[in-house]
């Protein structure tokens, strides 16, 4: 997944927090971060039982459910999912009578077995866990079905108005199971050890067209009956459905994007370099084992920049930008092909195996399709990222291999698993040379191929590959600092770039009053630059430079999402009214949580930005996800 994890650099000082849901530190009252304390500290006082899924309730190592077979209705009007789930088991120990699964709001109806109705019982439920599905194995039979409904607000499951969506003529539905909201739509083992194939028949009102993380066929006839098939085991956090007026444009050979009539054109321009990405990391790190590679559109109430669904990245639109510059989404989204769901975590612990690897990879796609400078420009600004983050958690939160328990597994999305782990990896790059890591991943994603790992299965593997082969380079206690300890080990590599030299200079320049703002020289700046320019700001400019730098680039109205973020951080600081009505439509239109939240926490430091805030929200509630809703409604309280 990538979220919304690109804190600027003046989001640093406000930022002083525990970590929660998904990337940055949400408003948390005293109380609350000491009762948090308190359970690190009990954590830390007991050993982790690593492997161990603390965010399940499933038995996979009694019962084993291998695959799913769904029958689902979308119903739009009491937005419901309702149908039911046939679950194939294998029994990994015989005498296992009762296979347990996760669920969370969901209304169970019956279980049956060759007609038979089969005992179950739904435990009370956790906040975080949701509910503890018991249910009697089946003598002599290893499938079940669950008849079942969903809740309309179930979390993994965002039900759109037609007024929500870019058409504005049709309902849309899109779900989001990671990290353990899939129990919220289907009844199932939710643990990223466990690998299920899955097929399914959704129904939907007839002029809509349903698509899966899963074969999607792009010439599938409109019919209010669609039909899939997941051949390859995948972990359930990867089972994707989305249900919209969707069309479809074929970008290259295996790849394409699904989108509203409106989006459609313009997403495929946007990314119409994803095929020779597709090509690029085939030839790096073995081929793509997925079949297809389609992008999925979706509006813009989506919280997040993608969701790496097999076969079907889900894409936020806000990053259609008209010039390629936030392309790195697709690169990221696109190598979690190799690592994520080929290679995948085995608990929300090992995160930054899937996070570190993919945003190591997504660097070196964008270097290998687009060149050095922009792979130095987004590194430099994903240290950046980085070292906010830093300086804005907690030190139990800057460790890669995250103590989760207790704790909801959204708390891990912070920039420490992303950006950390790939700097790791570029360290260790360094020092062994660039073609001999590129070996060490390809066969690192052969040998574990549709397998869950943990991070000591990693370190195993490490140490009989790399560790005994460069001996003489690395050095095991270095990696288990960068694994085990909180912060940046010393002496790490620190990406630098050229094209920001003259960046500093321009505002260094303005700044000291040494030029105007229109006479510095800016045509040539790449979008990337833009952003380095304006996260470097000072926190507080005064109200002159403020419509100086307003009137000579045009930031107010800037159609570039990330560039207008930046600038509307700058101007929300200094209380930049000439930029208030953008900032208004900017957060009523946009639900990406990581271009919404550091403006709705810096507009809440102030009574009147406060109730700036609040309108705003309330008038974007409605259109916002459950999960955007939980991330910001403590700023405008
Ligand atoms: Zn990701």
């Amino acid at each position: 997944m990538k979220n919304f994890f690109r804190l600027s650099m003046f989001t640093l000082a406000v930022s002083l927090v525990a970590c929660s849901p998904v990337e940055d530190p949400s408003p948390v009252d005293t109380e609350s971060m000491l009762s948090q304390n308190v359970q690190n500290d009990m954590a830390s006082s007991s050993a982790i039982d690593v492997g161990k899924d603390y965010h399940s309730y499933a038995n996979p190592d009694e019962v084993l459910v291998t695959h799913l077979n769904l029958d689902l209705t979308a119903d739009f009007i009491s937005k419901k999912l309702i149908g039911s789930v046939q679950v194939t088991v294998k029994r990994q120990q015989e005498n296992a009578d009762e296979v347990i699964l996760d669920t969370r709001d969901l209304v169970i109806f019956s279980v049956t077995s060759q007609g038979n109705d089969v005992p179950f019982e739904l435990k009370a439920a956790d906040q975080n866990l949701g509910a503890a599905l018991h249910i009697k194995m089946p003598k002599g039979s290893d499938t079940f079905t669950i008849y079942y409904e969903t809740s309309p607000t179930a979390s993994g499951a965002q039900w759109l108005t037609p007024a929500q969506t870019a058409g504005k003529k049709y309902p849309f539905l899109f779900t989001q199971a990671q990290a353990i909201h899939a129990r919220s739509f289907i009844p199932l083992q939710d643990s990223p050890q466990v690998r299920v194939t899955y097929t399914a028949t959704i129904r939907t009102p007839k002029e809509l067209l349903a698509v899966m993380s899963a074969s999607n066929d792009p010439g599938t006839e409109r019919d209010g009956v669609y039909e899939f098939n997941m051949p390859q085991p995948i972990p359930s956090y990867l089972i994707a459905l989305a249900i919209g007026d969707l069309h479809f444009k074929a970008m290259g050979e295996r790849t394409g994007v699904y989108a509203e009539p409106a989006l459609l054109e313009s997403a495929a321009a946007e990314f119409e370099d994803t095929e020779s990405m597709l090509v690029a990391t085939e030839n790096k790190y073995g081929p793509y084992g997925w079949d297809r590679y389609d992008l999925l559109i979706l509006p813009p109430s989506f919280p997040f920049g993608g969701m790496e669904n097999p076969r079907l990245s889900f894409i936020t639109p806000t990053v259609i930008a008209g010039d390629k510059s936030l392309v790195s989404l697709i690169a990221h989204e696109l190598a979690h092909s190799w690592s994520g769901n080929t290679v995948t975590n085995a608990t929300w612990r090992d995160l930054w195996l899937n996070e570190g690897f993919t945003t190591y990879l997504t660097y070196r796609i964008m270097e290998m399709v687009y060149g050095e400078d922009r792979y130095n420009m987004e590194a430099v600004l994903g240290y950046q990222d980085l070292q906010a983050a830093i300086n804005s958690l907690t030190p139990a939160d800057q460790i890669l291999a995250i103590d989760l328990r207790g704790r909801n597994p959204d708390d891990v999305f912070s920039n420490i698993p992303y950006e950390k782990g790939a700097l790791f990896l570029r360290e260790i790059e360094q020092k062994i040379g660039r073609d001999n890591f590129d070996k060490f991943l390809l066969s690192y994603f052969e040998h574990f191929s549709f397998k869950s790992i943990t991070t000591d299965e990693f370190l195993a593997y490490l140490d009989v590959t790399l560790l005994s082969q460069y001996a003489d380079k690395l050095d095991k206690k270095r990696i288990n600092e960068w694994i085990f300890e909180p912060g940046i080990p010393e002496g790490a590599p620190v990406p630098e770039s050229d094209a920001f030299v003259n960046v500093d200079k321009a505002r260094e320049q303005w700044l000291a009053g040494k030029t105007s703002a229109n006479m510095t020289q800016t045509q040539d700046w790449t979008v990337h630059q833009w952003l380095y320019f304006l996260n470097n700001m000072p926190e507080l400019l005064n109200e002159k430079q403020l419509a100086e730098l307003d009137a000579a680039f045009s930031l107010t109205v800037s159609k570039n999402n990330e560039i207008a973020h930046s600038w509307l951080m700058i101007a929300v600081k200094n209380q930049y009214k000439p930029a208030y009505e953008r900032l208004y439509e900017y957060l009523t239109t946009i639900g990406r949580n990581k271009l919404v939240k550091p403006l709705y926490r810096e507009l809440s430091k102030t009574p009147d930005g406060k109730a700036f805030a609040k309108k705003a929200f309330e008038q974007a509630k409605p259109g916002y996800h459950p999960l955007t809703i939980s991330a910001n409604e403590g700023y405008v309280e």
